[in-house]
């Protein structure tokens, strides 16, 4: 096992992956930018680098500086977390040509599950289903207007290079679909660098269902159950939970034995979640991600598999401690992403936190990186903290959500505690009966669309 990992991020998920290679006995060296001299990650380390200036470029995504960090302090591994240089492929490449461990995917797997476009192609071949649309790249509106009268409007254009919900442009009828197309490419080119774009029919009532999976270097596949993160704003999740409301075990579990099909025909190593959109009784694949993922904990909490342990077992060659016949998930799980921002208009809330306490009690935990005066810095990600519960039914788990928002006190910023609360005492939320569209219709109306 490492004696030393170096850990190549920020905030909430540089603190969680701490925890788990402290368990393990091994140090860890923290990297930050200059605004993070003092946060949480930093202080818990063993070690702690200052790799650069504030902007993520100069920091969190300068690769220079990350593996110098990593050569002057011995580490002999790097966990990327999520964000920043979780999905870059050229990263974990040259960490690998430099002697380190990369925690994560081969390069080749990154590199193919971040073209959208490639990986579609690639999982039809390993017998997932799709959504209906152009199946590769587009370039031309004569070329997507002949696409969508075969699928019928509406559709939506999306980032072959694509992520955080960015570069997406749906179009109701014909005449949106040129201005959509273009708008799309150029997107897609300014936050990506890549113009391609391709076209899917776009889904009116679905749910999004997300697979987790483990996979060791040995053949060992655990599928780790689904989450449902259909409540979004923006196409960026807000609460996940597992298991879904909406699905039954005859629906779940040929879905997990395509899903560890497809894992095992690719050769998957580490940690990875297979997206879905689900509608009408059928699961259509809509990505891959190559990483950890924020919403992880809801599995954890009910499977009671620490996977960022698992994810360091598996870098060192380890075999799965957890056979996927094994594993009986328990109870319910819920998270509610804590982001800094306004809860109604949504601005960013940077600043110092003057007050903090975590709720806590029977079946609550919290990850986060603030403490009584954390700064909370304008460059990065709003999410600063996870409130994730566990009951044994969902309707235990969703009382017990309402009573630890209750508790949880943050100033000093403006967070979107308030909205979680308005959203979990919904009826609709109680009933589990929601879409990934109900989120911007409650904003909009008050109601859920359901
Ligand atoms: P990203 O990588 O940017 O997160 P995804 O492909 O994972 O993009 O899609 C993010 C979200 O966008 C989905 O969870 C869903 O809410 C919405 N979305 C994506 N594709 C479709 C579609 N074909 N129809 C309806 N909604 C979609």
């Amino acid at each position: 096992m490492f004696k030393k990992v170096l850990i190549a991020n920020r905030g909430e998920i540089a603190v969680r992956i701490h925890r788990s290679c402290r368990e393990m006995g091994i140090a860890t060296v923290a990297v930050h930018s200059v605004a993070d001299e003092h946060a949480l990650h930093v202080k818990l380390a063993t070690e702690s680098v200052c790799i650069g200036n504030n902007p993520p470029r100069e920091s969190y995504l300068n690769i220079p500086a990350i593996l110098s960090a990593a050569e002057i302090t011995n580490a002999e591994a790097i966990h990327p977390g999520y964000g920043f240089l979780a999905e870059n492929a050229k990263f974990a490449e040259i960490t690998e040509k430099l002697g380190f461990t990369f925690i994560g995917p081969t390069p080749a797997h990154i590199r193919l599950m971040g073209d959208k476009i490639e990986a579609i192609r690639a999982v039809k071949e390993f017998g997932l289903p799709t959504i209906p649309g152009s199946g590769g790249a587009l370039s031309e509106a004569a070329e997507a207007a002949r696409i969508c009268a075969e699928i019928g409007f509406p559709v939506i254009i999306k980032a072959a290079a694509g992520g955080g919900g960015r570069g997406m442009k749906v179009a109701h009828d014909a005449t949106q679909l040129e201005h959509a197309l273009a708008m799309a490419q150029n997107e897609a080119q300014a936050a990506f660098g890549d113009n391609r774009v391709y076209i899917e029919k776009f889904l009116q009532t679905p749910r999004h269902i997300e697979v987790q999976v483990l996979c060791d270097t040995h053949g060992n596949v655990s599928i780790l159950g689904e989450r449902d993160c259909s409540l979004q704003r923006r196409h960026q999740k807000i609460i996940e939970e597992t298991p879904s409301a909406a699905l039954t075990d005859a629906e779940r579990e040929p879905l997990f034995t395509r899903v560890a099909e497809a894992c095992r025909n690719m050769g998957y190593r580490g940690a990875g979640t297979f997206e879905f959109l689900y509608e009408n009784g059928q699961f259509y694949f809509i990505e891959m991600n190559t990483r950890l993922q924020v919403e992880h904990p809801v599995t954890e909490m009910v499977t009671g598999i620490d996977i960022v342990s698992e994810q360091i077992r598996v870098a060192a060659g380890e075999k799965l401690r957890y056979a996927h016949e094994t594993i009986t998930p328990r109870g319910h799980s819920i998270e509610c992403r804590i982001n800094a921002e306004d809860p109604v208009t949504f601005t960013p809330s940077p600043g110092k936190i003057v007050e903090y306490v975590p709720p806590g009690g029977p079946g609550v935990r919290v990850d986060s990186g603030l403490f009584p005066g954390a700064i909370v810095p304008p460059y990065y990600d709003a999410t600063v903290a996870k409130l994730i519960v566990h009951g044994h039914t969902r309707a235990e788990c969703v009382a017990r959500l309402a009573r630890a928002l209750e508790e949880f006190v943050i100033t000093g910023i403006k967070t979107n505690i308030p909205l979680h609360q308005k959203l979990v005492a919904t009826k609709e939320f109680r009933a589990g009966t929601y879409t990934i569209h109900s989120l911007t219709h409650f904003l909009e109306t008050g109601r859920f669309s359901t």
